[in-house]
């Protein structure tokens, strides 16, 4: 047995006002003026003056608004990089990304490729970056994805749904601050929210499941359970437990895997662009015979919560399209054998994945 050695987010802060801090923690690791600091943060944000005023920018540094309405892109991180070199008289200090999981995927991508030579697609696998990143920060203000700690960037790329994997890849820091995630609109909160109760179910049932990833799993299982099931909780409470939940949910698959519901969601996004959180609700719905318990739970949130998913989104797709989603879900060849066993492609076929997509 070969055990996986893995590098950790190496600080964090966590507290609700911690981001005023930012600038303390960056002034340090200042290379020299002309080294500038790049913020990526959420276009979202744009005219936000309560997060914009809290960053001092000095020097060089300067601010990128970047649209999410999108997924990231392995072109959009290419022309952030190039971007930044044409315009930067030296090598930035540091990249940090303010916003969800699509923009912390592209800072820590970023923050690869500008240290590293080729396209953003050349490293889209497992160990194939060279050099360390740039240093980078990530700042949530959405929680469930559990980006901010894990050692993946995904990126849809001109072939591939699939994130840069690597040692060089989780942030040098994360700064925490619940305060962040509390203009969130309410049903972008349970998508995201719910990307992490999938997390915990897939982690927990799988075949991969160890007592590292176990007790991680256990714990944001309780407290995604406390947070979209009970109603004790004050706001900020609940923020804030949903940002530990999505760390220790992150946590437990950095030594696991995800299963279905991910392999499927990245068929739908790849074809369809459907988000990740929303992509992942929409298949998890149907998923009663792998995760019997868990969708059950999954339903019961829904309910509580009066969303309502799309329906019929694969009604009107052709047999060749089917056949895109399909062999983007099946080439996912880890995230089957966690869920199913390394038996698994006596039972996950073509014909069963079809199936699964015509009900969604
Ligand atoms: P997101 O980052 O795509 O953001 C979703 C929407 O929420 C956007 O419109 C954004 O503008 C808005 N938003 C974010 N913060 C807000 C705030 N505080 N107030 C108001 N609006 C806000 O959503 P996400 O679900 O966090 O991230 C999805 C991405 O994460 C996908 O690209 C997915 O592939 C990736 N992901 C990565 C990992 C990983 O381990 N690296 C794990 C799971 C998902
Ligand atoms: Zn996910």
């Amino acid at each position: 047995m070969n055990y996986k050695n893995f590098p950790m987010v190496s600080k964090v802060i966590f507290g609700r006002g911690s981001f005023n801090q930012v600038n303390d923690v960056l002034a340090p690791k200042r290379l020299g003026i002309h080294s500038p600091f790049i913020f990526l943060i959420d276009d979202v944000f744009k005219g936000n003056s309560w997060l914009t005023s809290r960053i001092s920018l000095a020097y060089d540094d300067r601010i990128i608004f970047v649209s999410t309405k999108e997924e990231p892109k392995t072109a959009q991180v290419d022309d952030l990089v190039e971007d930044i070199i044409l315009k930067g008289k030296e090598r930035p200090s540091g990249i940090i990304g303010i916003g969800g999981g699509s923009i912390l995927d592209l800072t820590k991508a970023v923050s690869i490729m500008l240290t590293n030579d080729g396209l953003a697609e050349d490293y889209q696998g497992w160990d194939l970056v060279k050099n360390p990143a740039i240093y980078h920060v990530g700042v949530p203000t959405l929680s469930g994805t559990g980006a901010e700690v894990s050692r993946t960037a995904v990126l849809t790329g001109p072939e591939k749904k699939l994130g840069i994997n690597s040692d060089f890849t989780p942030f040098d820091q994360v700064i925490l601050d619940s305060k962040l995630t509390r203009g969130v609109s309410k049903e972008q909160w349970f998508y995201t929210g719910m990307d992490c109760y999938i997390h915990c179910v897939e982690s927990l049932t799988g075949t991969y499941l160890n007592a590292f990833s176990q007790s991680y799993g256990n714990m944001a299982l309780e407290l995604c359970k406390e947070i979209f099931l009970d109603d004790k909780l004050s706001e900020e409470e609940a923020q804030e437990k949903l940002m530990m939940a999505s760390w220790h949910g992150g946590m437990s698959i950095v030594y696991s895997q995800v299963g279905v519901a991910h392999a499927l969601s990245y068929g739908l996004s790849y074809l369809l662009g459907t988000k990740h959180g929303i992509g992942n609700c929409i298949v998890f719905n149907h998923l009663e015979e792998f995760y019997p318990e868990g969708v059950k739970i999954f339903k019961e949130m829904l309910a509580k919560h009066h969303i309502s998913l799309p329906q019929g989104v694969c009604a009107h797709l052709s047999d060749s399209e089917f056949d895109i989603m399909i062999d983007v879900a099946l080439g996912l060849e880890p995230l089957w054998e966690n869920a199913i066993g390394i038996d698994w492609k006596k039972t996950i076929t073509r014909e069963k994945l079809k199936s699964l997509y015509q009900r969604m």
